[in-house]
């Protein structure tokens, strides 16, 4: 469903993405993994068609999006959900109305049926008689639960999550991790996870893709990629210890 082939990308003269090949199937969970500034991120705003590649092409199913106008990609995201980093929520406006924004932005749905996704959402995600508080009244995980509520509004095929879990303790972080398997299986949809915890990506993937300095060094299931005898893959199982 999502292909890569050959992507570089470049800020200035620096290359940040080195020939990039990789496939994302059909309903799968690929946890994309790597240290701190090694591509992750921007990877995924590749992905999301936030920005362009330097060079190679990025296909979405049958439509090579790095060669879409910015008022194509507009009509592409609406089949994505997006996680951000930061649980980036609108501060001045109801938890109700942080997750019926793209409905109400890109539809003339009437606006009882709004109401009945924004509940039915944020009840898929845990969350229960909060649309009428404020982001800044919830806890940080809540917030990740909104913006997840947010992201599956529109019923989207992907789901892209960018450290979905940062900033969260351990519990919470296994909680949002339950989370974006019980949402992968309730909406039947892809998921990309970028993440730099091994034990999470353990947890929610299929399959693991590591990126290192920009390279992609490893792609397998999560049954083999323990078995990789590259020691950049195998330090970063011995995080998990
Ligand atoms: P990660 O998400 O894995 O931490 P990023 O994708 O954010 O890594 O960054 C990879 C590299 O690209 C880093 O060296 C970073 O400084 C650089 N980079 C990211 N975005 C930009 C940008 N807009 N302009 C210049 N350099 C950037
Ligand atoms: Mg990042």
């Amino acid at each position: 469903m999502i292909r890569l082939v050959d992507v570089c990308k470049s800020f200035g003269d620096k290359e940040v993405l080195h020939h990039i090949n990789l496939t994302i199937e059909d309903g799968e969970t690929l946890a994309i993994i790597g240290g701190s500034g090694s591509g992750k991120s921007t990877l995924l705003r590749l992905l999301i068609g936030l920005i362009r590649p330097t060079s190679g092409e990025i296909w979405i199913g049958d439509t090579e999006i790095s060669r879409l106008s910015e008022a194509e990609l507009d009509k592409v995201r609406l089949h994505m959900g997006m996680v951000f980093q930061y649980s980036a929520l609108f501060d001045s406006m109801t938890v109700g109305d942080n997750v019926a924004f793209g409905l109400r932005e890109h539809t003339d749905m009437p606006e009882k049926e709004v109401q009945r996704i924004v509940e039915e959402k944020l009840n898929l995600v845990g969350l229960e008689n909060v649309a009428h508080r404020m982001p800044n009244e919830l806890s940080g995980g809540m917030k990740k639960r909104v913006s997840l509520a947010r992201a599956i509004a529109f019923e989207p095929e992907i789901v892209f999550y960018d450290e979905p879990s940062s900033g969260l303790d351990p519990i919470m972080t296994e909680k949002i991790d339950e989370l974006i398997s019980h949402t992968q299986q309730a909406l039947n949809v892809t998921s990309v996870v970028v993440t730099h915890d091994m034990a999470s990506a353990c947890r929610i993937a299929d399959r693991i893709a590591m990126v290192y300095e920009g390279e992609l060094i490893a792609v397998d299931t999560v049954e083999n990629f323990k078995n990789i005898r590259d020691e950049r893959v195998q330090a970063f199982f011995h995080t998990l210890r």
